[in-house]
Parts: C-alpha cells; structure tokens; sequence
C-alpha cells in the first residue's frame, strides 16, 4: 500500500506569498494549529517579486488623500464592476495593516519629516504606494517571515517544539481538498522532492496560492502559477467570478526573447518615465478615453509639470490604467510604429540624471543590464504587454473570504479570490488586498473552526482516489508529453484568448481547449516519484485546462469590452454587462458551467462619493434614477 504521512491542524493555509503568511498570522493568534504549505521554497512566491509598492492612502505625502478618494481610484480602475464591500474594506483597512507591518519590523523608504514614503502609480489619484525602492514584496515577505519565526519562538518557549503551532512544509504541493459531505475536511499532496504523500486533516482550508499566468507564453509569472488554488475551489464545489478579466502588464521585457514577458515596473513611468513609438512620438496622448478625459494632462509640458505640481496639472498619459496603457502598445505595434522586437520604447535615460535612476529603480537596472546589456540610464528600454494578473477567483463573501458556492470551511485571498478588483487592478492594490483580506481570512478560518460541534472526517475512499489521480501520469511513461500539452494550451490561449478577443477565436479556442482535455486525459511523465519536474507539470496541466476553459467560456459570453476583457465585435462598455457577473461552477461531469449573477448593488453613502456625471458614464438610466431617487 501507499504510505501518506498525516498531520492533524486546525487551520491549513495553502501559499505562502502575503496573502497566505498574513491569514496563517491570524489563525495563529487566534490559538489556533496552522499549517502553511508551499509548492515553492519558503520565501519564493509572487509576492517577492512586487517591485512598486503597497497602496494605502496614508495621506503622507499628499494629505488630501483618504479612504474615500482610494476607494474611488478602485472603482474607477475596475470600471465600477468590482465587489464594492472588498473595495471599501481595502481603501478603509490598508493603512492600518501597513502600520501594522511596521510594528513586525517593515522598514519602509522615508519622507523628509520621517513618515512612510509613497509614490504615484497608474489610476490612483495621490502619491499613494508604501514601498522599498523597487523591491518592497521582498521586505513584506521578510518581515511576515520574521513575524512567523517570532511567534514560533513564542511557541517553542511554552512547549519546546517550534512547530506546535506554525508549521511550513516548503516545496509541497497541494493536488486535492478532501470534503466531508459539503465541509472541508483535508488538505492533499505531495513533496516535490520525495513524490511522497501528504495528508493534512483540517476543518478550515485558506485558499492563497495566487495567479494563472502560466497558461500563457508571454507572462510576468513564475513556473509555479498554474491556477491550482482557482481548480481545487471549482473542484470542491466554490465559484469563480470574473475570469474572463485577466491583466496584461503594458510592460514586460520583449527582448531578449529567453526574458520576454519579465515585467519592467510601473514605477518606472510613476517616476517619470515615459513611451515612445518609432517615430519617437509620445503616443500615450492619442488613447486618452473620454471616462478619464478630464484627469489626464492634453500636453507634454502639462505632464512633465505634474510631477513637480500635482495639485495644479494633470496626470501624464503614461500613467492610465493598465488595460488602456496595454491596448494603447497594442495598437502602435499593429500599426507599423513597434520597435524592431515587436515592443515601443520606455524611456528614463533622458527624463532624469543616471544617479536618480539607479537609486530609485536598481532592480530595473539590474535587470537590463544583466539580461539585455542595456544601460537604462544611456538607452530606453524595449516593451510590451506581459500576461500578469488574474482579477477573476473564488467568489467570496467580502468580510471573511469565505468561499460560496457548496462548501463549506474553505476561504480565499490574495490573487486567487475575486471581485475586489472588478474588470482591472491598480498597480499597488494587490499587496495591501493580500495583507487587508489574508488577515480577514486568517481570522473568519479560526472563528469558522470555534463554531463547529463535530469535526469534519477524512474519508477513506477519497484519499484513495487522490493517490490515484496523482499517480496516474507516472503509470503512462508513454503517455502524452507534459510540455508540449502545455505549450499547446498557452499558445491556444494566447493567440485566441489574449489582449484582444473575438467570437470566432474564442469559439476555436474553447474547440482546442476541448481537445486538449482528451490528450491531457492521457498525459504521461517519465521516470520515478522523486524529484519529477514533467510529473509534477502533469499533475498541474488538469487545473490550468480548467481555469482557461473558465476564462475562454467567460470572454465569449461577456458581449463588451471593460478594463482587462477587450472585445473587438463589441468594443464599448455596456453599462447591462456592468450590472452581471460571470460565475463559474464545475457540473457533476466535470464541466465547466457559467451562469449570470447581479453585482450586489452599491450602498447609498458609498454611492454619493461620486459625481452624477461619471456614474453615468457606467450605470444605465434604470440605475441611476434609482440611485438619485435614494439620495434624496
Ligand atoms: P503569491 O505571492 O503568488 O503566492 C502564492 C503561493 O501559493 C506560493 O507560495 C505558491 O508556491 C503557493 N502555491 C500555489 N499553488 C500551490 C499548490 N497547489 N500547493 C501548495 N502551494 C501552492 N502587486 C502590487 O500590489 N504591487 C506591485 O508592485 C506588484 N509587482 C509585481 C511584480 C511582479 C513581477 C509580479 C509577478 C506581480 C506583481 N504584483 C504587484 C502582483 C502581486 O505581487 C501578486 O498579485 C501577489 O503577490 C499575489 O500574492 P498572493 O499571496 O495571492 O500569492
């Protein structure tokens, strides 16, 4: 028989990027056993990567800054599809959490009078992300690491194990939720090194494994992103919502093309850098929308002022939301104005002397001198849209993560939950959700397992059949290729699912995708249990086909185009599809369902936070007769 190792906790939080350590934190200073796992070593997750910062309207740098215009920026960002409740309790707790991050030894860049620094990022109103350098998911990683091991020592000077209460299993992957009934009752996996089972029995699960990148060729995300946390809620019986909106980064390297799709930060442009086609033109000026006319500067001169005088000109172009940013390259390098590698030039070299960039993007630096012998401070940089973020997840209850949908003790946050973000997240939102809604999770995952009477059980049968799942692909040595079904899955999704969709490709893709479902049936891996890298992708492909069909179904049923889902047979927001949400289940034969939802509806005093005028350039007429009528 298999041997399965088995541990007993009360709290399993699956990923340990912030969202993950952040709910682990609670759980355990709720008293409660919490185990955090992690198909990457401990400290390696997306969140390292984040370069810009943390948005949370401190106020410190611009003191006209508040929840309230926060909030707003959000709604904005998301084209007003977002969950307002996530998007409230964002604008409203993100300062704390990063005060909070301080009192667990954060050392965040200064103002000149001592406060946290914050810098201006795409669509937020004031200088507004909490950074360090360009490296602040690492220093937010670090101290939720350090926090972490300071709460083990605690534990170890009360009962002599450092584990009693937190424990990390590194480089484990999770391949299956076990359910009592409609309850979460384990967590299943294995270690990647041994290929060794693990069978975590737990009441409360947190979902934290972040994004879906990897579906895609050209992306900013690591090896890891292959939507398992998206498949085992859709598996479990949860609900996705909003998968169709993926983020496409404007800037991603383009070349060398062994680099292409490592992302080039926004705060290069938040510091003054701007976009240049072949003709040398500033372009971003010609792809102004009307939403935004009035918040973005007409000229050069005005934008370049703007960042010495916010107060009295208005933003650089440069600094749009992503998606219109994206679209904007897009259509440059479609028209002929690209540069030689099929990108447009992002240029600091000639806005600020060689001793400011270094200091304030040395990652940038770094990374194109040490990957494309390029001097950013001599050259501009090649760019180009890079698959990014996933704004579609687990459909959630807004104050305590839970998961909808049939079961029950599962939550999520971080980028694997959804609705905060609406159709587009701002650059800087995703690091304060994780620490806003990891912290929510962390704490209604402990609350959830003190109102239980009798503890879900494992049952037998089911681990059985995990173990069978799992290996499956090691007993067809001869089976499918792994890494040709995988490229064949990211080139369907990025030639017909990418920046700009229409029926015809979608309905191909979700034909392809089809087909791969059958050849991902049979996918084999060589070789033996340990340290299996094709195994491993074998065993990943099934959630990454399922998430994609998830967004391909999505995109095709969405008839409009808004923030990261762009229709090129309906490119107009249609303010009907503002008012719906594409939910996605899993029917009893493994098929992916999607049905439309009503957004729940704004609350009055959240609603007054805006003009008339710009709620009308979202809402229909229906809506915003009954919204002045409750206003007065
Ligand atoms: P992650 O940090 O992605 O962590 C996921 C965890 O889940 C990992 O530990 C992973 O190993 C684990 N996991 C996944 N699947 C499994 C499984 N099956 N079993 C066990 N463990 C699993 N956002 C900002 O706000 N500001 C920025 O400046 C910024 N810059 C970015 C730069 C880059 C290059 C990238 C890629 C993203 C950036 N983002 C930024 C986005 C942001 O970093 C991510 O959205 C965020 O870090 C996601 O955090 P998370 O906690 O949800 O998940």
């Amino acid at each position: 028989s298999t041997r399965i190792e088995r541990h007993h906790y009360d709290v399993v939080v699956i990923g340990a990027g912030g969202a993950g350590l952040r709910a682990a934190i609670e759980a355990r200073l709720a008293g409660k056993r919490t185990a955090i796992i992690s198909k990457s070593l401990f400290g390696k997750a997306h969140t390292v990567m984040a370069e810009g910062g943390a948005a949370a309207a401190m106020g410190n740098v611009n003191s006209r800054d508040n929840w309230m215009v926060h909030f707003r920026d959000t709604m904005r960002g998301g084209k007003f599809l977002n969950n307002f409740r996530m998007a409230e309790l964002h604008a409203k707790e993100a300062p704390e959490r990063i005060w909070e991050l301080e009192t667990y030894g954060a050392l965040f860049d200064r103002t000149k009078d001592g406060k946290i620094s914050q810098r201006n990022f795409g669509g937020h109103e004031y200088p507004r992300l909490a950074h360090v350098g360009d490296r602040t998911g690492l220093e937010l990683i670090r101290t939720l690491q350090q926090k972490i091991v300071s709460l083990q020592q605690e534990d170890f000077a009360e009962t002599g194990n450092y584990d009693s209460r937190i424990r990390v299993f590194a480089e484990t992957t999770i391949t299956e939720l076990l359910l009592d009934g409609d309850r979460v009752a384990g967590a299943f996996g294995y270690y990647r090194e041994s290929g060794e089972f693990i069978l975590l029995e737990a009441p409360a699960v947190v979902l934290a494994t972040g994004g879906v990148g990897r579906s895609y060729k050209v992306t900013s995300n690591s090896w890891e992103y292959t939507g398992d946390g998206h498949a085992l809620a859709l598996r479990s019986g949860a609900t996705l919502i909003n998968m169709e909106f993926l983020q496409f980064h404007p800037t991603g390297m383009v070349w060398p093309p062994s680099v292409k799709g490592i992302l080039v930060t926004e705060s290069v442009r938040g510091d003054g850098g701007v976009l240049r086609n072949s003709d040398g033109k500033r372009f971003m000026f010609d792809y102004v929308p009307d939403v935004f006319r009035k918040q973005y500067a007409e000229t050069e001169e005005e934008a370049d002022r703007w960042y010495e005088d916010p107060d009295n000109n208005r933003r650089p172009p440069e600094l749009l939301p992503r998606d219109e940013v994206a679209r904007a390259i897009n259509s440059e390098v479609k028209a002929g104005r690209g540069t030689p590698a099929g990108g447009v030039y992002l240029d600091v070299s000639t806005r600020m002397p060689a001793e400011v960039i270094t200091r304030r993007l040395p990652s940038m630096y770094h990374q194109f001198k040490e990957l494309a012998d390029v001097d950013i401070t001599k050259e501009p940089m090649e760019v180009g849209p890079t698959c990014h973020y996933v704004m579609g997840g687990v459909e959630v209850d807004p104050d305590s993560g839970a998961a909808l949908g049939t079961v029950a003790g599962l939550f999520a946050a971080g980028e694997v939950s959804g609705g905060m973000h609406g159709s587009n997240r701002l650059g800087g939102n995703s690091l304060s959700d994780l620490l806003v809604f990891g912290k929510r999770a962390g704490e209604h995952a402990a609350a959830y397992t003190d109102s239980l009477t009798a503890k879900p059980r494992v049952h037998t049968p089911d681990v059985e059949a995990a173990v069978t799942t799992a290996l499956a692909p090691l007993q067809r040595q001869s089976g499918e290729n792994p890494y040709t079904l995988q490229q064949d899955l990211q080139a369907a999704m990025g030639d017909l699912v990418g920046i700009i969709r229409r029926a015809g490709e979608l309905t191909d893709a979700l034909k392809r995708l089809q087909e791969l479902k059958q050849r991902v049936a049979n996918v084999g891996a060589t070789g033996g249990r340990r340290y299996n890298p094709g195994w491993h992708l074998a065993l990943d492909l099934r959630n990454m086909l399922v998430v994609s069909e998830c967004t391909a179904k999505a995109a095709l049923e969405r008839e409009e185009s808004r923030g990261g889902h762009t229709r090129e047979d309906f490119p107009q927001m249609n303010p009907q599809w503002r008012q719906v949400n594409l939910v996605c289940s899993l029917d009893k034969t493994g098929d992916v369902h999607l049905e439309r939802k009503a957004l729940p509806t704004m609350r009055d005093e959240l609603i007054e936070l805006f003009d008339r005028s710009e709620l009308a350039k979202y809402m229909t007429e229906d809506e915003l007769s009954r919204a002045s009528a409750e206003a007065h």
